[in-house]
């Protein structure tokens, strides 16, 4: 059976490895000079260096995304740091950690019970309304946005601030007042909600594009620049551009893949299965990234920051790259602004002073910062669709047969990370080589 497909991103190369692994005729197409997608390394004039095109955490729940890195690499740990959750702001006044010993249901519910920096009320409202969470089976009513949960479940502004608007923001890069609760619920129930095993922070120790570039695509036909433009039935098979094919995985983005099976033969079905295509909005990320003439120790790898709108620290993550990285060759750090649409209105050099400011005044505690010999931001406008409440998301079978799609933006169960990508293209690799196609 010879198959395409079409997208060398986390969803197209995971497919791709399964079914090179499995011996199938296979051919990748990608439209960029480089595999990754929105997931990749980028070589960076200013601080000659290959970055990530935004800082990617995992979590340890996103196991079929780890099995993947651990067989690509022999074992996990060399490529990614696994660091327990400490969830803690740069100036230390909050912190929260998941306790070890716990059953998962209850780890959370006690973390934010024992938090730092959280008025009584405050505390108590946020366990109550998770372990309510986690007794209704993490199901919501449907439509509500995370802000509508928020709401009804009345949590108090000071955690709203600190802890439930940057989660949501941080797993879905969608504000609360639009962000879907059930898809929320889906977040929390795989990680915070499994206990402190399954919350562990995962981060790349080598750049995105490095992770793939071990030997599991050499020998496969991977044709880079090569932006697919044509599909069509063709006796029996399916036709892309002008390579006939048995089967087709199209893990490219929603937009495009519509755009190429809107070519196929029309059916009533098939206007059915495309009419969600078109629902697809999508939010950008940014991130900053400084190097640092000097490491800065900072307490742990990963922190949160207070934003400041007036002054332009619109900081929200900052990551301590010299802490867990192996490739940086100088002490880096990366700043993540998440739902960075309102960076658009403001200049780069002041939105990068007033970053540092906001680094210098909220990490004090570590110690005055080392001077910057050197940024580089990167915003991603098409970093992630908006995780709204009621979005119809296609599944990976297609009307057409031999026809199928892979992305986060499928009907994965999670908001658009890696993980719910790697699933995708799995679940695809499967179908497509399932005894009925044959
Ligand atoms: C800045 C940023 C930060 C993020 N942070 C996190 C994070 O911390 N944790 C997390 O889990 N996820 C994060 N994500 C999301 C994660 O990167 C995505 O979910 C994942 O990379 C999506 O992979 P994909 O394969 O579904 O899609 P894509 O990566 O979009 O892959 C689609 C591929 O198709 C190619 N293509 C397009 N048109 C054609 C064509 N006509 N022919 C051939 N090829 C074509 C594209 O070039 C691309 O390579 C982040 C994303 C960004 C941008």
């Amino acid at each position: 059976m010879r198959i395409a497909v079409i997208g060398a991103g986390w969803a197209g190369l995971s497919a791709a490895h399964r079914l090179h692994a499995e011996g199938h005729e296979l051919s990748v197409f990608e439209a960029a000079p480089a595999i990754g997608g929105r997931a990749r390394g980028v070589w960076s004039n200013k601080l000659q260096m290959t970055l990530d095109n935004g800082q990617h955490i995992l979590l340890s729940a996103y196991t079929d995304t780890l099995a993947l890195l651990g067989s690509l690499h022999g074992q996990l740990d060399s490529c990614c740091a696994t660091l327990p959750l400490i969830w803690e702001s740069a100036d230390g006044l909050l912190s929260l950690r998941v306790p070890k010993r716990l059953p998962s249901k209850l780890a959370l519910a006690w973390g934010l019970l024992r938090a730092q920096g959280l008025s009584r009320s405050a505390r108590w409202r946020a366990a109550q309304a998770l372990m309510q969470l986690s007794f209704s089976g993490w199901r919501v009513a449907q439509g509500l946005t995370v802000e509508h949960w928020l709401d009804a479940t009345h949590q108090p502004p000071d955690i709203r601030t600190v802890f439930w608007h940057p989660l949501c923001l941080a797993t879905m890069n969608t504000p609360p007042q639009q962000a879907c609760a059930q898809l929320f619920a889906h977040v929390l129930r795989d990680s915070l909600g499994q206990g402190a095993d399954a919350c562990r922070i995962v981060l790349p120790r080598l750049d995105l594009g490095s992770l793939w570039n071990s030997s599991a695509l050499r020998d496969m036909d991977l044709r880079l620049r090569r932006p697919v433009q044509r599909l069509a039935m063709h006796n029996g098979g399916i036709q892309v551009d002008d390579e006939a094919f048995d089967t087709v995985i199209l893990a490219c983005p929603a937009a495009t893949s519509c755009k190429l099976l809107s070519q196929l033969p029309k059916s009533p079905l098939g206007e059915d299965y495309l009419a969600p295509y078109a629902k697809f909005t999508h939010l950008p990320i940014a991130t900053l990234y400084l190097r640092l003439t000097q490491p800065w120790h900072l307490p742990h790898p990963m922190l949160q920051l207070r934003e400041t709108p007036a002054t332009l620290g619109f900081g929200q993550w900052v990551f301590n790259r010299h802490a867990f990285s192996r490739s940086d060759t100088a002490p880096l750090l990366s700043v993540v602004i998440s739902d960075a649409s309102h960076l658009a209105t403001h200049d780069e050099a002041s939105l990068v002073a007033g970053i540092q400011a906001q680094l210098r005044a909220q990490l004090s505690r570590a110690g005055p910062m080392p001077a910057v010999s050197g940024h580089q931001l990167i915003v991603e406008k098409r970093a992630t669709f908006a995780a709204l409440p009621g979005l119809e998301r296609p599944k990976e079978k297609t009307p057409w047969l031999g026809v199928f799609v892979a992305g986060d933006w499928t009907d994965t169960g999670y908001p658009a990370v890696l993980e719910g990508a790697v699933r995708s293209g799995l679940r695809a690799a499967r179908l497509a080589t399932a005894p009925t196609h044959v």
